[in-house]
Order: C-alpha cells, then sequence, then structure tokens
C-alpha cells in the first residue's frame, strides 16, 4: 500500500513523498479515506503510531478548497498539552509547506495579544488547549460557529488531566454539523460516553495498542538506595557507564524531582535539558529544541511534560523513578527502540517500588530483568537504621520529600495534573507552591553537592550536621569513588572522566 491510493491531494502527497515515508502506517491507511470522505472517526491508537500524520494530512487536502474568515477558524484540533499542540503545528508546516494555510497556535504561555492578532486575520487550523481556547472564547475574540472539523486528540489524556468538562463546553460551541476526529489511546467508560455524545455513526479504527514494550528495547532495573542523593550518584554512574549512549531522557515522577536532578546533573559537568510543568513556555520549547538537534545530550523530564513528544532516536530511558502507573512505564520506554531501532531502558528501583515494578512486570508480561553488574544496596531491607532516618524526615515528609506514603505521591500526581489541567489558573498558583516548596530544598541540596557532604537526607537538619553522618556505609554496592580515590568524580568543574559530547560546552569569551 502506498500513499497515493489514500486519496491525499498532489500537494500533499509530494510533502508526504519530501518528508521520506514512502508507506502510510496502519493508522493513516485506515484513517485517511474516511476523514476525506467527511466521515467521523473513532481512533484508538497511540502516539509513535503515526496518528498525528493520520489527520494533518487529509485536512491538508481538504482545506485546499475555501478560505479562512477573521476570528472564525475552519478547523479546530484540541490538545492536552502545549508542547502537544506546537508539535501538530510543526506537522502542519511540514506537510503544509507548499500550501498558503494560516495554522495558528492557542496555547499558554504565549501572549493574548499576538494570539489575537493572529486570530483576526483568519485562521484555517486552529491548535489549542482547552484552558486557553475557552479563555478567547470568552473573551469574544473567537467565534467556534465556522468549525467544519474539530479534532479530539490524547482524549484518554485530556480525561487524566481533567480537561473533559472543558471538551463538553467546547463541542457545545462547535456548530452540530462538523466532522469530528476523535483519538484516544485507550476506552475507559468516561471516554465511551463523550463518543457516544458527540461522534455521529464513527468510523472505528483501531491499531493495535502496544500493550507492550518495543522487543528492540533492552530493559533492566538497577536496586538503588531511597534517599536521592544516592539515586543522583547512580545515574551519573549509569550514563557514564552505558554502552552506546547516544541521547536520554531521564524520567522522575514529579516536576520538582525533575529541577533537582537536572540541577545536580549540570553541577557534575552533563550536556542536560530539562522540560516539566513549572518551566515557561518558551524555556519548555528551547529545551526541546535542543534535545532534538542533539545539541543536549540528555534530558531529565516529568510524565506529563514528556507524553507524547515526537523524539526520535533516543538511544536510551533511564527511570530515575519508577512511574506509579504502569501505562506511564510503557509511554517512557515507548521514547526507545522506535521503528524497529534498538534501544535501552534502565529503572532505578529502590525498596519502596517492589509494587510498582510487580504491576509494570504484569502488564507488560514479562519481567524486567536486573542489569549485569555490581549493583548491589547494602542498606536494602535493614529497616532498623532505615527506619529512624524516615521518622527524621517528618518535616520533609510534610513538604513532599521522598519519605512519603505512595498516597501522598499519588495526590500530588493528580494536584499537578489538575494544575496542568487548567492552564489559566497553573501561573497564578503555582510559581506560588514553588517558592514555598523548591528554592528552599535546592539550596540545601546545592549547597551539599557542593560541599561534598554524605547527603543522607535532603533536609536541613542533617545537611546541617554533616560530621555526624562521614562514617556511614553508602548504600550502593559499589559507589562513585570517593574524592580520595577519584577527585574528578565529585568535582565539579573537572569532567574529564565524562564522554565528551556529554559535557556542557564551556563558554570561551569571543575572540579568545
Ligand atoms: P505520531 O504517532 O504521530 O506521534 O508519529 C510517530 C512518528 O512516526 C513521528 O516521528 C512521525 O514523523 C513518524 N511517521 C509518521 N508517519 C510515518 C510513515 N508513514 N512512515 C514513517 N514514519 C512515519
Amino acid at each position: 500500500m502506498s500513499f497515493s491510493h489514500l486519496g491525499l491531494s498532489e500537494k500533499v502527497l509530494a510533502a508526504v513523498a519530501a518528508t521520506g515515508y514512502t508507506t502510510p502506517t496502519p493508522i493513516q491507511e485506515q484513517a485517511i479515506p474516511h476523514v476525506l470522505a467527511r466521515k467521523d472517526v473513532l481512533g484508538i491508537a497511540q502516539t509513535g503510531t503515526g496518528k498525528t500524520a493520520a489527520f494533518v494530512l487529509p485536512m491538508l487536502t481538504i482545506l485546499e478548497k475555501g478560505r479562512a474568515r477573521a476570528r472564525m477558524p475552519r478547523t479546530l484540533i484540541l490538545e492536552p498539552t502545549r508542547e502537544l499542540a506546537a508539535q501538530v503545528k510543526e506537522n502542519f508546516d511540514r506537510y503544509g509547506a507548499g500550501q498558503k494555510l494560516n495554522v495558528a497556535l492557542l496555547i499558554g504561555g504565549v501572549s493574548f495579544g499576538d494570539q489575537d492578532a493572529k486570530l483576526t486575520r483568519g485562521v484555517d487550523v486552529l491548535i489549542a488547549t482547552p484552558g486557553r481556547l475557552l479563555d478567547h472564547t470568552e473573551r469574544g475574540g473567537l467565534l467556534l460557529t465556522g468549525v467544519e472539523l474539530l479534532v479530539i486528540d490524547e482524549a484518554d489524556r485530556m480525561l487524566d488531566m481533567g480537561f473533559i468538562p472543558d471538551i463538553e463546553r467546547i463541542c457545545k460551541l462547535v456548530p452540530f454539523t462538523r466532522q469530528t476526529l476523535f483519538f484516544t489511546a485507550t476506552m475507559p467508560p468516561e471516554i465511551r460516553r463523550i463518543t457516544e455524545a458527540f461522534l455521529h455513526n464513527p468510523q472505528k479504527v483501531e491499531v493495535s495498542k502496544p500493550a507492550t514494550t518495543a522487543v528492540t528495547v533492552t530493559q533492566s532495573q538497577v536496586p538503588a538506595g531511597r534517599e536521592a542523593h544516592e539515586k543522583r550518584e547512580l545515574l551519573r554512574r549509569l550514563l557514564r557507564e552505558a554502552k552506546d549512549l547516544k541521547n536520554a531522557i531521564i524520567f522522575c515522577n514529579r516536576k520538582r524531582e525533575v529541577a533537582i536532578v537536572h540541577k545536580s546533573l549540570q553541577k557534575h559537568g552533563f550536556s542536560v535539558g530539562a522540560l516539566h510543568g513549572d518551566m515557561d513556555q518558551p524555556a519548555r520549547m528551547a529545551a526541546l529544541e535542543q534535545f532534538r538537534k542533539g545539541e543536549l545530550p540528555l534530558l531529565v523530564a516529568s510524565d506529563v511534560a514528556a507524553r507524547g513528544l515526537d523524539i526520535p532516536e533516543v538511544s536510551h530511558v533511564f527511570n530515575f523513578d519508577v512511574p506509579h502507573h504502569p501505562d506511564d512505564y510503557v509511554h517512557r520506554v515507548g521514547r526507545t527502540g522506535r521503528a524497529g531501532r534498538t534501544g535501552t531502558a534502565i529503572s532505578m528501583v529502590t525498596p519502596l517500588d517492589q509494587k510498582s515494578m510487580a504491576a509494570i512486570e504484569k502488564l507488560i508480561g514479562q519481567s524486567i530483568p536486573r542489569a549485569e553488574g555490581d549493583y548491589e544496596v547494602r542498606s536494602e531491607g535493614d529497616e532498623s537504621t532505615e527506619r529512624p532516618r524516615e521518622a527524621r524526615g517528618g518535616r520533609e515528609r510534610s513538604r513532599g520529600g521522598r519519605g512519603r506514603s505512595q498516597r501522598g505521591q499519588d495526590r500530588e500526581r493528580s494536584q499537578e495534573s489538575r494544575e496542568r489541567g487548567h492552564e489559566p489558573r497553573e501561573r497564578t498558583r503555582e510559581p506560588r507552591e514553588q517558592r514555598s516548596h523548591e528554592p528552599r530544598e535546592q539550596r540545601s541540596q546545592e549547597a551539599r553537592e557542593r560541599s561534598h557532604e554524605p547527603r543522607h537526607a535532603s533536609d536541613g537538619r542533617k545537611a546541617s550536621r554533616p560530621q555526624a553522618d562521614t562514617s556511614r556505609v553508602p548504600s550502593i554496592g559499589r559507589p562513585e569513588p570517593r574524592r580520595s580515590q577519584r577527585p574528578v568524580d565529585t568535582e565539579p568543574g573537572d569532567h574529564s572522566h565524562l564522554p565528551a559530547f556529554l559535557l556542557r560546552p564551556v563558554r570561551t569569551p569571543a575572540g579568545a
């Protein structure tokens, strides 16, 4: 099967050929003819299946006829996150290069004024996150009564993020007669309900969900100590020792952890970017772009920020934290080993993660072997030494530190989802939370790393008593050598032991 049999226009076929794609993916093969026949489509497919082009290509063909009117977009695409919205726009830019189409992005973090000016000129394709779209309709700057085609992408993700009421409101603002394309990776009851309410006689197209991880990915787990500093040491060791590492995404469960790990790696000389919900839009896009281009070979990311990102050819995925939801594991690991390429996924597993690992292994239907090498955790299971440390972490627990219960972490996770789900409010609320948590933790974190303290707890009290801890045995069996053994490892500033491409570029004065 080739693209030329699907009914796409000559211009679109030329654009597809220019990208080098010769064969449509199963979702493209099935969905494109229905979209061109102006039928509603219910697509059950995940990212990585080529589903973006499955709606972008026929939309470009449809949009060749007709013109946009001021403030009345012709088509509307709803995406759960800013990054996904930006990625869809990139698809339009790539495949629609030969067409004079106005494509606008309505996402948080970009000025209302600029967006408004673009809407006034008239747009053919409006790509939006639900919160920002409703802000514009409520201000009266946008009319959805001209929308001929509506795409709801990653619907189950929208559900996770609390967007469904917004989607329902938006569906009432677009004409009843529009065509609707609805994509979801799973069909929980709430999603089934809205497909029944908003799709008319839909054509169902389904591509087999990668219920498991690709066979080309080598997965392994490495035992890790509970303490954050132990995990960071272990991560550095894994990065140094990784075979064939070209680029990697390092996943953390919480955005605060993303910031800490990012800073720590930077301090140890790694060339690394970060992607989390607290970063403003330009910073996120810049980090992603640098990673895509290979300027930053490492990216520390949270699930919310990284879901669905189109990042081809990632050689390694590291789970700095084991995800609480097994689906997230599949998504994370799906960043590597794509399209038949080989990949490596390494999970750092603390004693507290055993339950989550068991759930992951059950979902993917295979056990994840321990990595080869000496990765013993000496304190593993030694409750008599671990408990008092946890008990002392009372203050840290209340601040959301590592000693928290699984339920507490889940609560924070859904809190993050809620915040991301209501973008306009996110910016007024999150900075307050950041002020109250991050700088304090990060400051003490930084201070510990700078002074090479034993770093056994991340609360201020422990860090202020470094002498008491120096005799403790590091909990990783073959720990990163201490300063006396190999000074370069813990000496920020001298990173000669890192592979060159992982090193942060040193800025030299102009003309030097
Ligand atoms: P998506 O599922 O839309 O996130 O796409 C996943 C990846 O597949 C992206 O990197 C696309 O550029 C790529 N892709 C989409 N369609 C094709 C195709 N027909 N052949 C090869 N790669 C494709």
